[in-house]
């Protein structure tokens, strides 16, 4: 089919109706929605919207899992009124959509919220942790958020501190949604069922491991990053390798020795957060403004460069900001390895200055973690006490370099 719109003409396969727009499929693989009255050469009628599909038969012998949706592109279709995807299936949908889902285990579904992920708040996080606390205390086998990609990291390691579990708590989530080509909501969401049932008994992310569609990687919350915009293998683990594999289609699961196993962990919710925290990131050239925009905070996380610098110029304005009660974590830039501020002189005026060394944390879970340390430490040498301690395996002894 052919339509004369704003941009010119366009090209493509038509497909369907929606939303009172033409669904077209482009010849590069997307579909897109064009005005029908701009268009010519439809090849078919079209057809009546379609009802919605009649629930999933779940299986009473299987293990139950409880699948807690907040949104995301895996809870996502295109608007083809706007061009843009949105955030509209709840967890039922989700079940229905997936059938195989069915095969692994029987589901309560929970839709807690329809965001994308980058409207996430610490707030939410909280909620999220009370939802996720209240299923496993029911006697579910195993938790599964799906969740937009993009802030996927920080909810994983804001229920990782906020949560104690002996039952696998999986996010899963996707980069491409259920009506394009080459989405991977089906394959993500199999795979997050098959950990949520295995041995696994701590907060982890599921997503695609490779470009094809062979293998997932499970991820610890803590130390999980999003590293590429839009690629289905977009996630991966940062300083430790995955704790954990699902093979897809067979859905096998393996656990690394270093995944924490079922039963370890009696059910705990600890939820408060100090969200007056902030995490910035140094680039040459930084004005001490910027650091000092963050006075009366009670937190703050520097993503510094190499081992975890700053400019020489900053340090009165970062001493003058812990002297005023902000608690500064300082975390590397280079993601791998850990920050050592006792080799470089600016290092070792940073340390003076009162800033704390994040050892190989991520600054994105630095962030959560002070927020969570910040709110649950008896006081402020506690907290920075536990600053430095592993609390949820974001800390590694060791890591690259040796130091
Ligand atoms: N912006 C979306 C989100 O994070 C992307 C995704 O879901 O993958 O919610």
């Amino acid at each position: 089919m052919e339509c004369r719109v704003a941009g010119g003409v366009r090209r493509g396969t038509y497909i369907t109706d929606r939303d009172g727009m033409a669904v077209v499929k482009l010849s590069s693989g997307y579909n897109i929605g064009l005005p029908p009255a701009a268009c010519t050469r439809l090849s078919r009628s079209v057809p009546a919207p379609a009802a919605k599909r009649a629930p999933v038969t779940q299986d009473a012998n299987l293990p139950e899992l409880a699948i807690i949706s907040t949104g995301g592109t895996i809870a996502s279709r295109i608007d083809y009124r706007t061009g843009a995807v949105t955030s509209q299936f709840d967890a039922d949908d989700i079940l229905t959509a997936i059938p195989d889902l069915a095969k692994v285990a029987r589901y309560r579904t929970k839709q807690l919220y329809t965001i994308l992920s980058e409207n996430m708040t610490p707030a939410i996080w909280q909620e999220l942790a009370r939802a996720v606390h209240e299923e496993i205390l029911r006697g579910v086998a195993g938790v599964i958020v799906t969740h937009g990609t993009d802030t996927m990291a920080y909810s994983a390691s804001a229920l990782a501190f906020m949560l104690k579990t002996p039952v696998p708590v999986v996010f899963v989530g996707s980069q491409r949604s259920a009506d394009r080509p080459s989405s991977d909501n089906a394959m993500n969401a199999a795979c997050a069922a098959a950990a949520a049932t295995s041995e696994l008994g701590e907060v982890a992310v599921v997503m695609h491991e490779t470009t094809s569609d062979d293998r997932c990687a499970i991820h610890r919350g803590t130390r999980v990053r999003k590293m590429h915009t839009s690629r289905r293998d977009a996630f991966a683990s940062v300083g430790i390798p995955p704790i954990g594999h699902v093979e897809y289609p067979s859905r096998s699961v393996m656990l690394s020795p270093d995944a924490v196993r079922r039963g370890t962990n009696r059910p705990e919710l600890h939820d408060r957060l100090e969200k007056h925290c902030g995490l910035v990131q140094f680039y040459p050239g930084m004005d001490e403004k910027v650091i000092r925009s963050f006075a009366g905070y009670k937190g703050l996380v520097l993503a510094g460069t190499g081992l975890g610098h700053t400019s020489t110029h900053l340090i009165t304005a970062i001493r003058e900001l812990v002297d005023g009660g902000t608690m500064i974590t300082m975390t590397s830039q280079c993601l791998n390895g850990r920050v050592c501020d006792r080799v470089y002189d600016t290092g070792r005026d940073l340390l003076k200055a009162g800033v704390i060394e994040g050892g190989d944390m991520l600054p994105e879970t630095a962030l959560v973690k002070l927020m969570w340390v910040l709110a649950n430490a008896r006081n402020s040498e506690q907290a920075a006490a536990m600053m430095q301690e592993n609390l949820a395996g974001e800390c590694n002894r060791r890591s690259g370099h040796g130091l």
